[in-house]
């Protein structure tokens, strides 16, 4: 039931991680706080398909 997703900078749109994610356990998209390059800053990061 793991799906690979891609996570994308909320500011820049820049997709800059790819994780898994449980979809039996994870309904809800995913939002994390990575560093984003483009930005130079923590950022929070959108799931993208
Ligand atoms: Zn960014």
């Amino acid at each position: 039931m793991r799906k690979q997703i891609t996570m994308a900078c909320t500011t820049c749109q820049s997709r800059n991680y790819s994780t898994f994610k449980n979809k039996k356990t994870t309904t809800e998209r995913l939002e994390l706080k990575k560093f984003c390059r483009r930005c130079r800053a923590v950022v929070v990061h959108k799931e993208t398909k």
